[in-house]
């Protein structure tokens, strides 16, 4: 589309998509009806200052299709099945998320995209490759599902020569012809299964990242599915397959040698086998999982002709977001760590993984996953567990099943004050030299706003331990 004048637009959904892209799209001069589902007191201010610049705005009524809709331009959260999408289908209607948007909003000198996606690691993957771009001398930013939207990134004033490009499968859902420069998908695991339907369309909607990609299609060599996205997809001619390992790299690949990041895959391998590019203990922290993301950031770099020693000051560089794997404070001996943001059974794998002897707190909403490949992988490493949470049955269930001899505090408590008792009841069955790691499995909404809340009030608990104990932080 290049004339928006008279189109009829229709945004699906308020809130931090939504709106931007009403205007957006106004001011373009595209006729703008937004419709929503909900009609409280926030949506109504919303609705009030779009209606005021001369957009239409429906509340209460996000399942009709208003009259004339030629386009749909929907925020990514909203499910596939809802009537509206029929509706379009039925009408012809294309449907666009806000991604999708940029793609064909952004200018003929547009910054490529390194795109980034996964069931986790994103985040911590894509602040790792625009560290690496920086360090590369490059003008970038970290956008997508991460805080700088798309839209602000393409239409901004600010120009860059590449952008590190965060997507979440409900985004990539709805972005029928985005075409990245390189891309990665980090790895795949049950998840958001409620809202895709199946696993199969989960992933489906992930591989979407590496269609028509120029330059390179990076893949998780010790996760086979991420393996064969790549092979299902339609790429541009010369566009190469590259994985990453913690093993020891084949050709076309990066991995891990003696404690180095190497690079097999971007060499001229006339002159050479290997190039290094860092130490493990360049990434922080050196997590395996972490020095996993370090090299999926790394291969998108090469892939964009970063030299080795950008990569190498990037992760150095590089700091972790918070509640990420964060240690909070040692107090008689044992380790507080705030992994909050493992929302979901294959994160809280990953960050189990990294630690011997754990008391692990757990519970929230489960999001139709399952615990038991958690629990059986993590179990010999486990003192005890305690649980919090709505759908805390099912942790509980899982470790039954698979970790029967490992003692459990099921609180049933789903108030503000549960993860303060949790901390008590952890204290209790951990012993000097354990790790008190809160990696929830789960998301935080049945009790907290979001998984910051969460992190901050694990925190909070663990600074007050500390203060009883003699401030021994
Ligand atoms: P996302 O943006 O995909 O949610 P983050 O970088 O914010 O990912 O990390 C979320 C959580 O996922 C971390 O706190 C950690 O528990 C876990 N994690 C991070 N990287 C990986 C990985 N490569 N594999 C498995 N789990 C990971």
């Amino acid at each position: 589309v290049t004339d928006w004048q008279g189109k009829h637009v229709t945004v699906a959904g308020l809130g931090v998509s939504g709106i931007p892209a009403a205007k957006v799209l106004h001011g373009l001069g595209a006729v703008v009806t937004v419709v929503n589902d909900g009609d409280d007191e926030r949506s109504r201010t919303q609705a009030a200052e779009l209606e005021s610049q001369g957009i239409t705005v429906r509340l209460g009524d996000g399942a009709t299709l208003p009259e004339g809709t030629e386009l749909i331009v929907t925020t990514p959260g909203w499910k596939p099945d809802k009537p509206i999408f029929a509706a379009a289908a039925a009408a012809g209607v294309e449907v666009w998320g806000d991604v999708e948007l940029a793609w064909r909003l952004r200018g003929p000198d547009a910054a490529p995209w390194l795109a980034v996606t996964g069931t986790n690691g994103k985040t911590t993957t894509v602040r790792m490759l625009a560290s690496i771009l920086e360090a590369a001398g490059l003008k970038t930013a970290a956008v997508g599902n991460i805080g700088v939207s798309l839209l602000d990134a393409v239409l901004g004033d600010e120009t860059y020569d590449v952008l590190a490009v965060e997507l979440s499968s409900y985004q990539l859902h709805w972005s029928p012809s985005l075409r990245a420069h390189s891309a990665v998908v980090l790895n795949l695991a049950p998840d958001h299964l409620d809202w895709h339907g199946s696993m199969e369309a989960y992933a489906a909607d992930k591989g979407r990242i590496y269609e028509g990609n120029q330059v390179a299609c990076v893949y998780n060599v010790a996760d086979k599915a991420t393996e064969d996205l790549v092979r299902e997809a339609d790429v541009e001619e010369g566009c190469r397959a590259i994985g990453f390992t913690l093993g020891s790299p084949r050709p076309s690949e990066l991995g891990v040698v003696d404690g180095i990041l190497v690079d097999r895959a971007f060499v001229d391998d006339r002159q050479k086998q290997a190039q290094e590019l860092a130490e493990v203990a360049d990434v922080n922290p050196p997590a395996p999982h972490n020095v996993a993301n370090a090299l999926a950031a790394a291969a998108l770099a090469r892939a964009f002709g970063v030299a080795p020693a950008a990569v190498r000051d990037g992760l150095r560089n590089f700091r972790p977001d918070a509640h990420r794997i964060e240690h909070v404070a040692d107090v008689a001996g044992v380790a507080y760590v705030d992994d909050s943001k493992a929302t979901n059974p294959h994160a809280a794998q990953a960050s189990l993984a990294a630690y011997e002897s754990i008391v692990w707190i757990a519970g929230g909403l489960a999001k139709g996953a399952s615990f038991d490949e958690l629990v059986g992988a993590s179990a010999k490493r486990l003192r005890g567990a305690v649980l919090i949470g709505k759908e805390r049955h099912l942790v509980r269930e899982a470790l039954a099943r698979h970790a029967p001899e490992v003692p459990v505090v099921d609180l049933d408590r789903t108030d503000t004050g549960a993860m303060s008792a949790a901390v008590q009841e952890a204290t209790r069955l951990a012993a000097p030299g354990d790790t008190v790691l809160m990696a929830p499995a789960c998301a935080s909404m049945d009790m907290f706003v979001n998984y910051n809340e969460r992190g901050d009030a694990f925190a909070d608990a663990v600074h007050q331990l500390a203060a009883q104990h003699g401030g021994n932080d």
